[in-house]
């Protein structure tokens, strides 16, 4: 017999797969990998990997793009404390482990949710609320919160023992941690780390590009790198902080984006605006912010502008935006 077991990656998830593996039931671990995600699995031996390999399981990764930035635009029950729509992400994961347990012919579904652990998703009318849009009441198993709350199908049918499943609940970490010590489980990500989404400062640009009607693949991707600035509705500029980011600035330019460089003989970063600069004095805007970025304190600077795809160029002797200045554009 076979079960499906969401596996974040976090303790709660690793433990949660543990009980059921012990139960002699063939376990495989769905990861669902959203744009806010910390880890894409492109070549990686993330703490998601290493879970599943120490549980000694197969992991499935599902990638949620489009169908995940739709849902954050406009989540049918709100965000958490940041920019995260966790009830509305719940049940879009569940939905995917429903359709990996049609597939493989996997009986039920694992979480490591834990009643009353998260202020938002957990409590217990949203837990029922969640499998009920998710469409699977009755055969989704928590088994470290199993015994307070109802019993579920493979329960009732004896797939599984429910003696053998925890009644736990509460924000309180000890008893997980105590249970983490006696399966010598140690490599583990804290609760929602991987979720950028929960990250205040990352909120606050997901919101901007909400906001300006930008929320794209294309425009998150750039979320991960540089200095952000919102020069008006149409136009942002990111600045890269290191060598690192404006190799990847170039990297992720498409046609039409703007570049920004300070000339050859100056140490500064690189740039990208994207959308329609409003004229020429947008343009000098940008130029003012590189120039404040820019290792040379001088009163003026050229900065090099082109637009991605042109070969045209054009050079910008401009006075360095104080640090009010930029800062009254830094989202
Ligand atoms: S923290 Fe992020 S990944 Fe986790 S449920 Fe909330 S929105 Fe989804």
């Amino acid at each position: 017999m076979k079960a499906i077991s969401l596996i974040s990656g976090g303790l709660d998830s690793v433990l949660a797969t543990k009980l059921i593996l012990d139960q002699g039931i063939d376990v495989i671990g769905l990861n669902c990998v959203t744009p806010f995600s910390s880890c894409t699995h492109n070549n990686c031996n993330c703490v998601v990997k290493r879970a599943a390999n120490k549980l000694g399981i197969e992991l499935k990764v599902v990638n949620l793009g489009e169908e995940f930035l739709e849902i954050l635009k406009n989540p049918s029950y709100g965000y958490g404390k940041n920019m995260n729509p966790c009830i509305d992400c719940k049940i879009l994961m569940l939905k995917k482990a429903k359709e990996a347990m049609e597939n493989t012919g996997a009986k039920f579904i694992v979480t490591g949710e834990v009643l009353g652990q998260r202020p938002m998703s957990q409590k217990r009318p949203t837990l029922g609320l969640i499998e009920k849009k998710a469409g699977v009441e009755g055969i989704l198993v928590r088994p470290l919160s199993a015994k307070v709350l109802d019993a579920t199908e493979p329960e009732k049918n004896g797939l599984i023992d429910r003696g053998k499943l925890l009644g736990i609940s509460g924000r309180g970490r000890t008893e997980q941690i105590f249970l983490a010590k006696t399966f010598d489980i140690s490599d583990y990500s804290t609760p929602a780390g991987g979720c950028l989404l929960t990250y205040q400062g990352y909120a606050k640009k997901v919101d901007d590009l909400i906001k300006h009607n930008q929320l794209t693949l294309d425009n998150v991707f750039l979320l991960k790198i540089g200095r952000h600035f919102r020069l008006s509705p149409q136009h942002k500029l990111i600045v890269g902080r290191d060598e690192k980011e404006n190799i990847q600035l170039f990297a992720l330019a498409k046609k039409g984006d703007w570049i920004y460089e300070p000339q050859e003989e100056i140490r500064g970063p690189v740039a990208l605006g994207r959308g329609e600069p409003q004229g020429e004095a947008q343009i000098e805007q940008s130029c003012r912010i590189v120039a404040r970025y820019c290792d040379e304190n001088k009163s003026d600077l050229e900065i090099r502008v082109k637009q991605y795809g042109d070969d045209s160029q054009k050079n910008i002797r401009c006075a360095p935006f104080k640090d009010s200045e930029a800062f009254a554009f830094r989202i």
